[in-house]
């Protein structure tokens, strides 16, 4: 099959488009018959599934599409990530260059049981049809439990790629009018957020799903879903879902999920246990709508919440008095950051530790003495010794110092004392200079010993 890639750039991808449906269109415009030379030669693979969301083998379309943004456009890898599904772009690299375990796993795990297959709305495809000529399956109706189109409020329909399934082929969407149903008003609620989350997951950061738990917590917390200690009120929690989703009708093979058994390990697991991505749109749609119809829950805690103590106030009232970085952040416990900050936002100018501090570190670190710093700059000389002990660790070097400088400065003496009277014997040096004799002794008697003059030979008494 040779010039394949030539057809392919002529046949571009529709926005949204899922990888199936392209490589459907394809196989009827340019394939020869066989399914599987059409995916051989685009995905490298003779499996003639195609994933509907997770598809493998991606980075063999290398013609004119970016893989990045087959991947990010026309799957549902974006979705996935934000939930937390990616890990060191084992999931990326698993749809990128062929399926392995880990686009398996997350396959299996998302499917909870819901028909395989590739969803469509009829409706929307119809429309499709007569702006465009073309009627692509879109990545948004894939979102594994979605069984509603959110525009049209009917039923999806599906093309089965189970094992039962007929196909085992590529297939664009086919339908009968006759099979339109009406969707219940919750599924259509969720078909919505799963669209905007879909949408929303496109553009959060690499590392926006470790937010989601957090987030989850402190609505619920502001709903009153949280005991004072800290713990959730679970029944509470999952008897108000329970009744929020009361008309809510899960698509086949989907009936446990209204249990919300997946709420304990998504709510409580600290380490943002990874959850399929529609656990979070029953969360997150439940959410929305409480806190929207404002059932003064929100508002009542909300106000509750007002006059708890607002550090920001606290702290530019202290600002407004003059008050220093350092006593502020004392007398409120609050970070140095934070008070830079609220003084930045209002413009003031911050009272900064006073000229003269930087000189007294400067003079005591050198080690002067503290009367002399003090007379230096014309403080009290109990200023001088707070400001030394406000110092980390600046009153053990001025002792270490100290003792460097007497040392230093005892053999300099006795030094001095030898080398000028060569005459006098240790008695004499010890009398002359008792104090600097005896802190060698004490501190470094090796080195007293290296200065002295040699031991006079003891006496002999005579007894003539
Ligand atoms: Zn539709």
């Amino acid at each position: 099959m040779s010039g394949e890639f030539d057809y392919l750039e002529r046949l571009p991808i529709e926005p949204s488009e899922t990888i199936f449906s392209w490589v459907s269109r394809y196989h009827y415009r340019y394939g020869n018959g066989s399914f599987k030379m059409t995916t051989e030669s685009l995905l490298g693979s003779r499996r003639t599934r195609i994933h509907p969301y997770l598809p493998s083998n991606i980075s063999y379309i290398n013609t004119h599409f970016d893989v990045e943004t087959l991947v990010r456009d026309h799957t549902l890898y974006s979705l996935f990530a934000y939930f937390g599904s990616e890990q060191d772009s084992k999931l990326l690299n698993s749809m990128c260059y062929g399926p392995t375990g880990v686009v398996e796993s997350h396959r299996a795990k998302a499917s909870m049981g819901i028909q395989a297959g590739h969803y469509f709305c009829s409706h929307c495809v119809e429309e499709y049809r007569t702006r465009t000529g073309l009627g692509p399956y879109v990545i948004h109706d894939q979102f594994p439990g979605i069984d509603c189109c959110p525009m049209h409020g009917i039923q999806l329909q599906i093309i089965d790629s189970s094992d039962e399934g007929i196909d085992r082929k590529l297939m664009l969407p086919t339908y009968k009018r006759t099979s339109e149903e009406k969707s219940a008003y919750k599924n259509r609620l969720l078909a919505f957020k799963a669209r905007e989350l879909v949408n929303v997951a496109l553009v959060a950061g690499e590392r926006s799903h470790q937010q989601h738990q957090r987030y989850y917590l402190s609505v619920l917390k502001q709903l009153g879903y949280v005991f004072d200690s800290g713990q959730l009120k679970m029944e509470s929690l999952k008897t108000d879902l329970t009744r929020f989703y009361q008309d809510y009708q899960p698509p086949l093979g989907m009936e446990a999920v209204t249990e919300f058994y997946f709420l304990g390990p998504m709510l409580r697991n600290k380490t943002s246990f990874n959850q399929n991505p529609f656990h979070h749109l029953l969360l997150s749609t439940w959410i929305d709508y409480t806190v929207s119809i404002d059932d003064s829950r929100f508002k009542l805690i909300a106000d509750e919440v007002a006059p708890k103590r607002n550090i920001d106030d606290e702290v530019l009232v202290l600002l407004k008095t003059g008050k220093s970085i350092r006593d502020i952040t004392l007398k409120l416990g609050c970070a140095h950051s934070v008070v830079r900050r609220v003084a930045a936002l209002n413009g003031i100018k911050l009272n900064e530790a006073p000229r003269w501090r930087h000189h007294l570190i400067i003079m005591a670190s050198l080690g002067r003495d503290r009367s002399y710093i003090a007379q230096k700059l014309g403080l009290p000389i109990h200023v001088v010794e707070s400001e030394i002990s406000k110092v980390k660790g600046l009153a053990k070097w001025r002792l270490e110092l100290e003792k460097m400088r007497r040392w230093q400065r005892s053999v300099f003496m006795i030094k001095h004392a030898v080398t000028t009277h060569t005459d006098w014997s240790r008695q004499n040096v010890k009398t002359a200079y008792n104090k600097e004799f005896f802190y060698l002794y004490k501190y470094d008697r090796e080195r007293l010993e290296e200065l002295l003059p040699p031991k006079m030979p003891a006496r002999r008494r005579s007894y003539k």
